[in-house]
């Protein structure tokens, strides 16, 4: 950004100076013809008052070898006088716009450019008493030959623009700039921003990055709280079974039943890290790419599948409905996604009850018979370890994990999830693609 405003702050002084000199050079230049025009006519009268009162052609002679170049016309365009060159081999003249303006019209001018490009000839005619056209004429620089003598300092000038122009710009850019280097280090202090000399339209900016901050540091915070103690309370009955191992107090078939229920313990922790590192895994990767096209029906078969096992060990039936649905994005996360889905089917259903995963276009709903959730409780059950009924969910190795990493998979695909439930029937949970 600094470098763009840089270089257009410098690009607009140099433009802006150089349109300068072009419209004082040509203002200036158009000032200098109109005197030279006003100057051609005044010295035109002058030699028409002096023609009147003596010999015309004396009196047109006296006028040669001045900076201008007098020449006599008749009406019919023959050159009677030219004071620079000899009027038998000049021709006819009637066909010059500053004679012919005379004729017409007592008086005209004209301004051409002379054969050789750097000059420009100027005239001024006037109809005579005598009917004869009086013309007077001068030659000038055009200008391009003004541009070309004035070049190097032009050049010089251009060039000063040019520098004075680089240093402003920096001068500028980093003036502007300022008040956004100070952001960092704002945001990290609690000062209040309107002091801290940055601009008003940025202060909501900042408050808003300061707020996301705090609620970030403090959900942080409460994550911490949470693991510890979710690891905290299996790692307490693991610590108590096994001190009664040690003491001796539990012996024989006792020790191998605390065995167990030490394993069982563990299997939840491991659990637990394995959920809490794939949360941290989706926060931080942002998620794999997106580019592979999954159908959503065959997701389903694959995790009725998987879960087939445990879903009949309680008697519940899982069917999968619908057609074939095809939706861009990854794998491995929509697989996640719909175990998840369908693991809580299972474990928040009534024993023999039934699951279905419904596909439709670009759509799955996993409905099950189950316990059903409290509609004040539908928008708390995406948090990171809220559940309803705690032991119930520890008894079925539920985490509070599962439908947090539901919510990252589907914001991550840009997906919608519906939540419809009635407690004691059942609870419909449809996710929808776009
Ligand atoms: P858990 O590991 O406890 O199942 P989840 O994040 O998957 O954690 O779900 C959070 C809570 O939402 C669960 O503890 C449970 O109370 C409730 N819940 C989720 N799915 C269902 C369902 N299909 N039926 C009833 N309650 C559910």
């Amino acid at each position: 950004m600094e470098r763009k405003i840089n270089l257009h702050l410098f690009y607009m002084g140099v433009v802006t100076a150089i349109v300068g000199i072009l419209i004082t050079t040509v203002s200036y230049f158009n000032f200098f013809r109109k005197e030279v025009t006003e100057n051609l006519a005044h010295e035109c009268h002058l030699v028409a008052q002096c023609y009147d009162s003596g010999d015309p052609i004396t009196e047109l002679d006296r006028f040669t070898g001045e900076d201008f170049r007098i020449t006599l016309i008749e009406k019919d365009g023959t050159v009677l006088f030219e004071s620079s060159a000899d009027p038998q081999e000049m021709p006819n003249h009637l066909d010059r716009p500053e004679i012919r303006a005379a004729i017409e019209n007592g008086t005209g001018t004209d301004t051409r450019f002379s054969d050789t490009i750097g000059t420009e000839d100027h005239y001024y005619a006037l109809r005579l008493n005598d009917g004869n056209i009086l013309r007077v004429s001068i030659q000038t620089d055009s200008i391009f030959a003004l541009f070309e003598r004035s070049l190097v300092i032009i050049l010089i000038i251009v060039l000063g623009i040019v520098i004075v122009s680089m240093l402003v710009s920096v001068k500028l850019t980093n003036n502007l700039i300022a008040p956004f280097r100070r952001i960092p280090e704002l945001i990290g202090t609690n000062s209040p921003p309107e002091e801290c000399g940055i601009y008003p339209e940025i202060i909501p900016f900042v408050e808003e990055i300061r707020n996301a901050r705090n609620a970030q540091s403090e959900m942080r915070q409460e994550f911490t709280a949470n693991v510890s103690h979710e690891l905290k309370t299996p790692l307490t009955s693991i610590s108590g079974y096994a001190e009664l191992i040690e003491s001796g107090m539990a012996q024989g078939a006792d020790s191998v039943e605390f065995a167990g229920k030490i394993k069982k313990e563990s299997d939840r922790m491991l659990v637990l890290i394995g959920d809490i590192l794939r949360l941290s895994e989706l926060d931080s990767t942002g998620g794999i790419p997106l580019d592979e096209d999954v159908d959503l029906k065959a997701v389903a078969e694959d995790c009725k599948e998987r879960l087939s096992q445990q879903a009949e060990s309680r008697g519940i039936r899982i069917t999968v409905r619908g057609e074939s649905a095809s939706v861009k994005g990854s794998m491995t996360e929509l697989c996640e996604l719909v175990y998840n889905l369908v693991d809580n089917a299972i474990k928040y259903n009534r024993e023999n009850g039934n699951i279905e995963i419904e596909t439709a276009d670009k759509m799955l709903t996993v409905t099950d018979t189950g316990i059903g959730i409290p509609q004040e409780s539908i928008p708390r059950i995406f948090e990171r370890f809220y559940r309803i009924d705690k032991s119930r969910s520890r008894a079925k190795g539920g985490t509070g994990l599962g439908l947090s990493i539901v919510k990252h998979i589907a914001e991550h695909h840009g997906a919608k999830i519906d939540v419809k439930s009635t407690v004691g029937v059942g609870t419909s949970i449809s996710v929808r693609f776009q």
